[in-house]
């Protein structure tokens, strides 16, 4: 299923600690055999690696480790983020589309990493390949929730489609005349909310539907045919 040449993707942010290992896999490779992993319901749940190994047993949308058990997450157009404790050497994956980031499963994550004794400034994330405002238009009702929603302060969207500049493939095609909406903005800004750093916050500038490898986007596979397959993203703490 993968793509002759398909990259893992890294970010160098999370490759500068000594005591982490990380991934973005492309779409249809599995992470390590004793990775950790909820069967990610688009909730707000966040779990501790214990529950989540066998993998999906349990319901959660994000795992953390305290240990060297690797935790991953499985996307295709939500955001996968990964997050490290440089303090405690804890790290967290997170599957944040926007139901969930709505739900506020970011808030969730960090709340447990500091409860077990990690600062604001001791964070560093990783939000990884991802539908990307190039091709993802909403309409105004979701828009209109968007804004309404508490944990949201100033969403980013755009009337007229940005043009991505690294596409390999034609970006989305209008469908409804309606808004260009940046889900990792969206992230980033809760991130900062949270008094992470910014100098602390990597998105990675990969599009799943224009600029991944072709099986990446769920959204872009209900257009065309190229079949789909999970991206999974993966964080481990060395021994
Ligand atoms: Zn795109």
């Amino acid at each position: 299923m993968m793509q002759k040449g398909s990259p893992v993707r890294k970010s160098d942010l999370l490759a500068s600690p000594g005591w982490l290992e990380h991934a973005f896999l492309p779409a249809g490779v599995l992470p390590p055999e004793e990775t950790a992993c909820g069967h990610q319901r688009h909730s707000a749940t966040v779990v501790m690696s214990e529950a989540a190994f066998p993998r999906k047993q349990c319901e959660a949308d994000g795992v953390i480790a305290i240990d060297s058990r690797p935790v991953a997450v499985y996307t295709a157009d939500c955001l996968p983020v990964l997050i490290a404790d440089t303090r405690q050497h804890h790290v967290a994956a997170v599957h944040a589309g926007l139901k969930g980031t709505l739900a506020g499963v970011l808030q969730q994550a960090v709340a447990k990493l500091l409860d077990s004794g990690a600062t604001p400034q001791s964070l560093v994330v990783a939000i990884g390949p991802a539908i990307a405002p190039c091709c993802y238009e909403l309409g105004e009702d979701m828009l209109g929730k968007i804004t309404g929603n508490p944990l949201v302060s100033a969403p980013r969207w755009f009337s007229a489609q940005p043009h991505n500049e690294r596409a390999v493939r034609p970006q989305a095609q209008a469908t409804q005349h309606g808004s260009w909406f940046d889900l990792p903005e969206l992230a980033r800004q809760m991130l900062l909310a949270m008094d992470i750093p910014a100098a602390q916050i990597d998105v990675l500038p990969v599009c799943t539907w224009c600029s991944a490898e072709p099986q990446s986007s769920y959204r872009r596979n209900s257009h065309f045919s190229d079949g789909y397959a999970l991206r999974y993203s993966w964080i481990q703490r060395r021994e």
